[in-house]
């Protein structure tokens, strides 16, 4: 992680914005999350990742705090499969491509279309399925 100090004083001032008291465990695991780039993580991948840093948290916590990130507008759900939740630094209105084998999400431009995606699919894999869920609300 380069520049440290300047990260995590970014990443307080982050969790404070949301309205989110920035305890030691919420600051770790923002500092996994936020340090750079964009990130696709489950609870499981988190929990994992947190252990590798030698942190101490329990797989409970870990996917609690992403819940409260996600209410609180840091992340946003998606739903793989209806049983997988991975959790994505881009809240955005964007889709991804999903590889199946290792289950690593990657974003596509925003507002990409999905015959324009499907041109675009790396080399040495082929579509499996498209899904597309149009998620709708009332007009008002
Ligand atoms: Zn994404």
């Amino acid at each position: 992680m380069k520049d440290g100090k300047e990260t995590a004083r970014r990443i307080e001032r982050k969790l404070k914005e949301a309205g989110l008291r920035p305890t030691r465990q919420r600051l770790d695991l923002a500092g996994l999350l936020f340090a750079d780039g964009e990130r696709h993580v489950t609870a499981e991948m988190l929990h994992a990742e947190a252990h590798r840093h030698k942190m101490s948290v329990s797989l409970a916590t870990v996917y609690n705090t992403l819940n409260q990130f996600a209410a609180a507008g840091l992340l946003r759900e998606v739903a793989i499969e209806g049983t997988k939740t991975y959790f994505d630094t881009t809240i955005s209105d964007h889709q991804h491509f999903y590889f199946e084998h290792d289950g690593t999400l990657i974003d596509l431009e925003p507002d990409e279309e999905v015959a324009v995606a499907v041109q675009k699919v790396p080399e040495g894999m082929k579509v499996a399925r498209i899904d597309v869920l149009i998620r709708l609300v009332p007009d008002e």
